[in-house]
């Protein structure tokens, strides 16, 4: 195994009717930046629920982050931050919304332009300068409610970067299960492969000898195929929701990622693939994952199989059970509502492989994954698989 320091200092408060808990969790007198998406929390009820328990805080709102959040509009609200000398920050939201704060957060006092913490990224590490926050999740999915990373469009180039720091984890986040019961079947979907991503990210790599993070990676891979063609169909079903959102979190709160290699390469090209023609972010991840699998067969294949015996009960020899694995995983995600080929969303895909390949070049992108091995040759050919 892998040296690993594990540090979390989100507060999860999780479960039913805990969002009345808030008025104890933000710190006493602040002036209080809400900052939200589009209005889906006026339909839900969440935003009066939020006013309710907020009484006697100093509240200025902040709306309209939109899904893949734009550095051109968080940088509005690190102005009114500025302006309005707020001293926390309230995401309520999903990914996005979150995702969005934590660049808030890290860009208010930042030295320099801010467009450096994506571009060169730059880590938010120093706790004196950011803007302390707290979330409400709306939609499980990404794990940002428990881990220090985000992912930030810049609109004018059409990039979508990651960025992140031990400085950026919320103080608290408050996750109610029932807050899904207003999420279109479209989000649940994504939030379930998404989730399922993230955890084959962490597991299916090499040399991995995490024995107990591999247990508990399987255990929260076998948790969504349990309840996740269920959950889309009935999202007020409490177990259902709340084992929804628990793996979830789980999922991406650094817990399985410690002391094993992770692999990532599925996001870093899924998020071209979001930049470039607005494919919501779980769904370019089942485009990319499968054929990413097969085009690295050779090195994921031990650990492919392992997946393929512990989580289908599949045999056969390694190589037999390795690539039913992957067909395996083509049909979860199928079932989830996913399409797997880039032509199901646009009909301009002919020249992708070739664009994001000098992306990845220019970046200095030469080689991903957990050995470094995903060259840009084989990025080409996941790409145009997926065509
Ligand atoms: P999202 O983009 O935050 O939200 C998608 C849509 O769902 C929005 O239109 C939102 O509407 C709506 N919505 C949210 N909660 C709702 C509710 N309870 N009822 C009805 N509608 C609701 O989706 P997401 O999948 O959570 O986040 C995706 C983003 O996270 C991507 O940018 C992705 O790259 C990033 N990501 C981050 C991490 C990480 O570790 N930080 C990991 C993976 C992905 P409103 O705007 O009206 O609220
Ligand atoms: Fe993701």
């Amino acid at each position: 195994m892998l040296n690993f320091e594990l540090y979390n200092p989100t507060n999860l408060v999780f479960g039913k009717g805990q969002i009345e808990k808030l008025s104890t969790l933000v710190p006493k007198g602040a002036k209080i930046l809400l900052a939200y998406g589009g209005g889906s929390i006026f339909k839900n009820g969440i935003h009066e629920q939020v006013i309710n328990n907020l009484k006697g805080f100093d509240i200025v709102e902040f709306s309209g982050i939109e899904a893949n959040p734009h550095f051109e509009t968080l940088m509005k609200a690190v102005a009114v931050i500025n302006e309005q000398k707020i001293d926390f920050i309230l995401a309520v939201g999903g990914g996005s919304v979150i995702d969005g704060v934590k660049f808030i957060s890290a860009a208010a006092h930042f030295d320099g332009n801010p467009i450096d913490i994506l571009q060169k990224r730059i880590m938010t590490t120093d706790l004196t300068k950011i803007i302390p926050f707290g979330t409400i999740l709306t939609l499980p999915a990404t794990g940002s409610e428990m881990n220090s990373g985000g992912v930030i469009t810049i609109e004018s180039t059409q990039e979508k970067l990651s960025f992140g720091g031990s400085a950026l984890f919320p103080k608290f986040s408050i996750c109610d299960p029932t807050v899904i019961e207003s999420l279109p079947k479209r989000q649940l979907q994504n939030g379930v492969v998404d989730a399922y991503t993230h955890v084959l990210e962490q597991y299916l790599t090499y040399p991995h000898e995490g024995y107990l993070q591999d247990r508990i990676a399987e255990s929260i891979l076998l948790t969504l195929i349990q309840v996740g063609p269920d959950v889309v169909e009935k999202p007020t079903d409490y177990p259902l929701a709340s084992n929804f959102m628990w793996s979830c979190t789980m999922a991406l709160n650094g817990l399985i990622q410690k002391g094993v290699p992770s692999d990532w390469a599925t996001h870093m090209i899924g998020h071209e693939l979001t930049a470039l023609y607005g494919i919501d972010h779980a769904r370019t991840l089942a485009v990319v994952g499968p054929n990413l699998y097969r085009v690295m067969f050779e090195t994921k294949k031990g650990k492919l199989a392992q997946y393929g015996k512990r989580i289908f009960n599949l045999t056969g020899t390694e190589d037999e059970i390795a690539n039913e694995a992957i067909s395996k995983t083509v049909e979860f995600f199928h079932t989830m509502g996913m399409e797997t080929k880039l032509s199901d969303y646009t009909k301009e895909f002919d020249k992708t492989a070739d664009f994001i390949v000098n992306r990845f070049e220019e970046r200095g992108w030469l080689g991903l994954g957990e050995k470094q091995n995903i060259t840009l040759e084989k990025v080409k050919s996941i790409v145009e698989m997926s065509y």
